[in-house]
């Protein structure tokens, strides 16, 4: 799952990128309260926040917190195709 997660010098995940995503037993509403309280104020200080969200957006990443956003947030982000 956290394959995908960034490298590079000023990525502030890049050393336990395991933590960014719900640990085995933790549910939505806990993860998402770990990640408000702990993760994106990490991300709000990566070097690389735009590029990282970027980037889980064109991936289309389900889960986890990627540039400082929950699964929730990433969803509503996404425009709603055009009907036909
Ligand atoms: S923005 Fe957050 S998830 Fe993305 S590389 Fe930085 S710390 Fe990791």
């Amino acid at each position: 799952m956290h394959e995908n997660k960034p490298t590079q010098p000023g990525a502030e995940c890049r050393d336990s990128p395991a933590d960014f995503f719900p640990m085995e037993g933790e549910n939505n509403v806990a993860f998402n309260r770990r990640a408000e309280k702990e993760l994106i104020p990490i991300c709000a200080r990566c070097a690389i926040t735009a590029t990282c969200l970027e980037g889980a957006l064109s991936r289309n990443e389900q889960f986890g917190v990627w540039g400082g956003t929950t699964p929730r947030q990433r969803s509503a982000m996404r425009i709603p195709r055009a009907r036909k």
